[in-house]
C-alpha cells in the first residue's frame, strides 16, 4: 500500500477552500446557492493593472526572473512600505513570493525547528497552524471571544509564551474576524515581546488598506520600532487590487531570514511568475482610486449587513474595523435548531437553505460563522433572508 509522509498526515486541506468547492458543487447540479465563503474581492483587477501585464507579455517579459522578485518590482515594495509605513527595507531585506501565502509558508520553513513553539490568536487565518506544522513546529493557541473583539491581552500573550516560543502571528485587521488591534493594544503586545528576544513577529498585513477603524493602520513595529530587527511583515496585491489570481505577495523583515526564504524558494518554485510581477507593480505605483472605490463599496455593504445581520434571532455580530468579512456569534441558532457545532449548522445552512459559510470552528473559534460580503447587494440581502427563514425553524 502507498504510504505517504508523516508530515502530510499532520494537515487537512483548506477549509475555506473545501466549502468554495461543495457550494461549487451544489451549483453545477443547477442548485441555487448563495455563497458567503469567498475569501476574495468579487471586483475585477483594475484595468491599468490588466494592461501593464499585457504590455509585458506582448513586449516578452516571459522568462525567469530573480527568485525573489525583479528589481523594479522590489523598488515598488520598497517604496511602498516607505510611503504607506514609514518602514525602511533594502532590497535583500525583501522577498516577493507566490502570493501572502508562499510568503508565510516560506517564514516557517526557515525559521521553524521540531519542537519550536508558534503563538496563533485564534480566531486565525487557516494557514497559520497547518504552516507550522508543515515546519515540524507546534501552534500555541490563544484563544479570544466578543469581549476583547476577538484580539489577545498583553496577559494572555505573557501567559502563552514559554522558553521554546519562537514566533507569534499577528494579523490586523483579522481574517476571519475582521478586527484591527488599535495602536495601544499593540503597544501592550509590544511591551511584552520586547522582554522574550527569540521570539519573531509575523505581522500578516494583507487586509491593511480593507480598513475603515477609527485609528489609521499601524502594524506592530510603526508602535515598536526597537522589533523592527525581528519583526517579518507580510503582504500582497490580493485583496487591495482584487489580484488574489495573480499570485504576488512578498515579506520585508531581517536580511538573514529574508535570504533563507529566497533560499527555500529557489528550491521551490523559482520565480513568482514574470508577468504578474509587471502586474503588481502598476499596481503598487499606479493610481490609487481604485482601492479606495473597493474600500467603500465594502464598507457600505458591511454596515447594511452588520444591522440586518443582528435582526435576526439567534445572531449576534459585532461591527468590524475592515476586511471583508463579519465573524458574528451563531450560538442562538445553533440552539434554535438543534445543531451541537457550527459545523453542523454551516452543513445544514449549505444542505436545507442553499447558503454557504464559512464554519467558526475552522479559524479555532465555535460558536460562530464567517461571512464574507466580497458579492453583491442582492447576494447578501438573500443571504440573510435564507438565514431569517433558517431561524425560523
Ligand atoms: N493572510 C491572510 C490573513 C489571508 O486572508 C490570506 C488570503 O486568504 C493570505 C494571507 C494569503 O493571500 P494570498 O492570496 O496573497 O496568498
Amino acid at each position: 500500500e502507498l504510504t505517504l509522509s508523516q508530515r502530510v498526515g499532520r494537515i487537512k486541506p483548506s477549509p475555506t477552500l473545501a466549502v468554495t468547492a461543495k457550494a461549487g458543487e451544489l451549483k453545477a447540479q443547477g442548485k441555487d446557492v448563495l455563497s458567503l465563503g469567498a475569501g476574495e474581492p468579487d471586483f475585477d483587477t483594475p484595468q491599468h493593472i490588466k494592461d501593464a501585464a499585457i504590455k509585458a507579455i506582448e513586449s516578452g517579459f516571459t522568462k525567469y526572473t530573480p527568485v525573489g522578485g525583479t528589481p523594479a518590482l522590489k523598488k515598488a515594495i520598497i517604496e511602498k512600505m516607505k510611503r504607506d509605513n514609514a518602514l525602511d527595507y533594502k532590497p535583500n531585506q525583501v522577498v516577493v513570493s507566490v502570493g501572502g501565502k508562499q510568503a508565510c509558508y516560506n517564514l516557517c520553513q526557515a525559521l521553524l525547528n521540531p519542537g519550536d513553539e508558534v503563538i496563533v490568536p485564534a480566531p486565525y487565518w487557516v494557514s497559520y497552524p497547518d504552516m507550522v506544522l508543515l515546519a515540524d513546529g507546534t501552534p500555541v493557541f490563544i484563544e479570544t471571544t466578543a469581549a476583547t473583539r476577538f484580539k489577545i491581552t498583553a496577559a494572555q500573550l505573557e501567559a502563552a509564551i514559554t522558553p521554546r516560543t519562537r514566533m507569534i502571528w499577528l494579523n490586523s485587521p483579522s481574517n476571519p474576524s475582521g478586527m484591527a488591534y488599535t495602536k495601544a493594544e499593540l503597544l501592550a503586545l509590544g511591551e511584552v515581546l520586547r522582554k522574550h528576544p527569540n521570539i519573531v513577529i509575523a505581522s500578516d498585513d494583507m487586509y491593511e488598506k480593507i480598513l475603515w477603524a477609527a485609528e489609521p493602520f499601524s502594524n506592530i513595529v510603526n508602535v515598536c520600532p526597537d522589533l523592527y530587527d525581528r519583526t517579518v511583515i507580510i503582504h500582497a496585491v490580493s485583496k487591495t487590487y482584487s489580484m488574489t489570481g495573480w499570485r504576488i505577495g512578498w515579506a520585508c523583515g531581517p536580511a538573514k531570514l529574508i535570504t533563507a526564504m529566497n533560499d527555500i524558494q529557489s528550491q521551490s518554485t523559482s520565480n513568482p511568475t514574470s508577468i504578474a510581477q509587471v502586474a503588481a507593480e502598476a499596481a503598487l505605483s499606479g493610481d490609487q482610486t481604485c482601492v479606495t472605490t473597493m474600500v467603500a463599496a465594502f464598507k457600505a455593504r458591511h454596515d447594511a449587513l452588520v444591522i440586518d445581520l443582528n435582526s435576526v434571532p439567534g445572531i449576534k455580530c459585532l461591527p468590524g474595523d475592515g476586511t471583508f468579512y463579519v465573524f458574528p456569534n451563531v450560538e442562538g441558532l445553533m440552539a434554535k435548531l438543534g445543531c451541537k457545532t457550527d459545523l453542523e449548522l454551516s452543513d445544514l445552512l449549505l444542505e436545507k437553505h442553499l447558503l454557504a459559510v464559512v464554519p467558526g470552528s475552522a479559524f479555532g473559534t465555535p460558536g460562530h460563522v464567517r461571512l464574507s460580503f466580497a458579492t453583491s447587494d442582492k447576494v447578501l440581502k438573500g443571504s440573510v433572508e435564507r438565514l431569517r427563514q433558517a431561524a425560523q425553524g
